[in-house]
């Protein structure tokens, strides 16, 4: 079977605010049935959005295709992401992700489900950490 899901069905939402800071604006464009795993949405961040800290359980692959970005993870630097920049971060990795201070990015993220999550949240990302200066 071929299934496609049209553009229109597939609204952008708002996602939760807790594990967000700014305007960040989610359109989700696949989730597998079992036993396929992958699940994949298209994220587009104001400047100066960005997630909370987290982790992906099998981990995550960011593909930037618009705008300019920056991701970070635990004990490491911050970085500037771009259109055309593919994005690995292992399972378990602490990091975040999001726009540029004064430019928006959009990029396409795609990561695997185990025991039916793909995201575990934690506490939210400072302007220290956003700028590198934690
Ligand atoms: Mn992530």
């Amino acid at each position: 079977m071929v299934t496609i899901t049209r553009n229109e069905e597939r609204p952008a939402r708002t996602p939760p605010a807790e594990y967000f800071t700014g305007e960040v604006s989610l359109e989700p464009l696949f989730a597998a049935e079992a036993p396929a795993r992958a699940h994949g949405a298209r994220v587009t961040f104001q400047p100066g959005a960005r997630t909370a800290w987290h982790t992906h359980p099998l981990g995550q692959t960011l593909i930037i295709t618009h705008g300019s970005g920056r991701v970070g993870r635990e004990g490491g630097p911050v970085e500037s992401i771009q259109p055309g920049d593919v994005v690995w971060i292992q399972p378990g990795e602490k990091h975040w992700h999001g726009a540029a201070p004064d430019t928006a990015m959009t990029h396409i993220a795609v990561h695997e489900a185990l025991d039916g999550e793909v995201v575990q949240w934690l506490e939210r990302v400072s302007d220290e950490d956003y700028e590198g200066r934690a």
